[in-house]
């Protein structure tokens, strides 16, 4: 635990997203209290058996909740708004987000048995608020979804900005550019730290421009004879824009395919976005149109098994089919960790016939965040005395703050999830450790991603599970022949022998046990287990993860 933030101190904590691109929690002290910027989750893989959602350990703001002045939110993405239905509920401290973030916010929490009034203030683009003692101020950025905000902290002991996920896009198409003018005059007034988006700190030049995109997906609807898919990540509406409006100049209807672009839809549609796009015909509607007078607007462009792209490209979709000679654009990127999902989801299309258009063949993506010259344009306009890298894996963190020291910002520091640094009085160091870590969402359950159970699912995953019953007499003595289950190893026709083995393996170390362990009935367990463990590893060459439970004759 650490001290209150004093009055003269300003200081920063990542709990998630310092050190990965995903669940980005920070949180800002001053003069006693806390403020929380962002509150997301970040997606299970391979190694995270039977989970999908990951979101960071908050046990320390939850313990000093009470000192927690509010949260804000920079815009509706899952890695900044995901964990909201799970983590808030045990915050309950005032929430802050411009009005399409807000939009999204409710539908999403919805999904969690959360039920009640949200206590969510709508800030207006640019807006400038107060959350004692820190003074705010939102500043329009451009990225991959409508709102994108940083947000400027104003506080006694300087003023932090605080960008979220942003790039610099001469014609976002959605929303307007990024607020340079905003920007130049915090820069003249004085900035101590900047805590800024480091995912593309490698990629050289720029990221690029939402309307090369539009261009693109014109002349490729143009172009195409027969139905067209294209799929795109569901929270970018400019994209969704750009589809409608070629689909339209090009004589064909957009049905949207997937639940998670309707929802995004709505609360596009509810705050003022997508006004002068006709509406999405619905995929049941979809099926009666001629294929040439239509584009399927679809999830699943990292590859996800339940997606409807990938229930579509095996044929699986109740209401939508591909055949030869149809187009799918994957109007998005791969995230890296997908590489498998995505081949396979390609190789599916591909039998099917499919002409398949990437990021490679045509320019229908372009990244929300920014390359080298736009963070260098950053760092020109608001002049930080500190730089603090987020948003990034070690390398992207590492390689952001050299780009940082080479636009004359006289420090930076690289935050991991769990350190307190302190950004004044300065010169900004780490003055503290707190608790942090991962939590999945297993089921229903939140449980931590290094504790116990996950560390039991790879065992069972790789080895399979064994569980032997011994039945013992009040002696000590077996009252009956041990009872073997084993499951995940070995295949029906000779399962029945490997159960006698170890059964009898079992039988044979019991018999040898002295007398006095006999009495003990961990003795007898332990001795069971090696046995049972022995036999399949002799039979199986591998080692079950082995559990012995014993049942006494009184
Ligand atoms: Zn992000
Ligand atoms: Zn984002």
């Amino acid at each position: 635990m650490i001290e209150a933030p004093k009055q003269d101190e300003l200081l920063f904590l990542a709990l998630g997203g310092a050190g990965e691109i995903g669940m980005n929690l920070n949180l800002y002290g001053h003069a006693g209290r806390w403020l929380m910027v962002d509150l997301g989750v970040t997606f299970g893989d391979d190694s995270t058996p039977g989970i999908d959602l990951i979101m960071p350990d908050i046990s320390f703001i939850e313990q000093e909740r009470a000192k927690l002045a509010g949260l804000v939110l920079t815009h509706a993405h899952e890695d900044h708004i995901g964990a909201m239905p799970w983590l808030w509920p045990r915050l309950r401290c005032p929430i802050y987000a411009t009005p399409f973030t807000a939009a999204v916010l409710r539908r999403k929490m919805t999904e969690s048995d959360f039920e009640g009034e949200l206590p969510l203030t709508e800030i207006p683009m640019s807006g400038r608020f107060r959350i004692p003692p820190f003074e705010l101020e939102l500043i329009t950025l451009t990225h991959s979804i409508p709102e994108p905000n940083a947000v400027v902290i104003r506080t006694g002991a300087g003023t932090v900005l605080h960008t979220g996920d942003w790039k610099l896009d001469p014609e976002p198409l959605v929303g307007p550019v990024a607020d340079e003018a905003a920007l130049r005059r915090l820069g003249e007034e004085g900035v101590l730290a900047m805590v800024c988006d480091s995912t593309n700190a490698l990629v050289p030049g720029e990221s690029g421009s939402e309307a090369t995109v539009r261009d693109s997906l014109d002349v490729l609807i143009g172009r195409a004879k027969q139905r067209i898919a294209v799929a795109c990540f569901s929270s970018n509406v400019a994209r969704l824009e750009s589809v409608a409006k070629a689909a339209a100049k090009h004589d064909r209807q957009v049905a949207l395919v997937g639940r998670s672009l309707w929802r995004i839809n709505q609360a596009a549609r509810e705050t003022g976005y997508l006004s002068d796009v006709p509406d999405f015909v619905s995929e049941h509607d979809a099926d009666f149109l001629p294929r040439d007078k239509l584009v399927l607007l679809c999830t699943g462009s990292q590859g996800e098994p339940r997606s409807a792209l990938a229930r579509i490209a095996r044929n699986e979709h109740p209401a939508v089919q591909l055949e030869p000679g149809d187009t799918v654009i994957f109007s998005s990127r791969v995230i890296p960790g997908n590489e498998r999902d995505i081949g396979r989801l390609q190789n599916e299309l591909a039998r099917l016939g499919v002409e398949i258009v990437t990021e490679r063949d045509h320019d229908v993506h372009v990244s929300g965040h920014p390359a080298q010259d736009e963070l260098a344009q950053m760092y020109q306009w608001v002049r930080p005395r500190i730089a603090v890298p987020v948003h990034g894996e070690a390398r992207h963190m590492m390689a952001h703050a050299r780009l940082a020291e080479a636009c004359q910002v006289p420090q930076a520091i690289v935050p991991a999830n769990g350190a307190v640094i302190r950004l004044a009085p300065g010169p900004a160091e780490r003055i503290a450790e707190v608790p942090s870590g991962r939590y999945g969402l297993d089921g229903s359950t939140l449980i931590p991603l290094h504790g116990e159970t996950i560390r039991f699912r790879h065992r069972m995953l790789h080895n399979g599970a064994a569980v032997a019953m011994l039945l013992l007499t009040g002696k000590g003595k077996l009252a009956a022949e041990p009872e073997i289950a084993i499951q995940g190893l070995g295949e029906p026709d000779e399962i029945e022998a490997a159960r006698t083995a170890a059964a009898a393996a079992v039988r044979a170390a019991l018999e040898k046990l002295p007398a006095e362990s006999r009495r003990s009935e961990d003795a007898i367990k332990e001795a069971a287990r090696i046995a049972v463990r022995r036999s399949l590893h002799a039979r199986y060459g591998k080692k079950p993860l082995t559990e012995v439970r014993i049942l006494r004759l009184s």
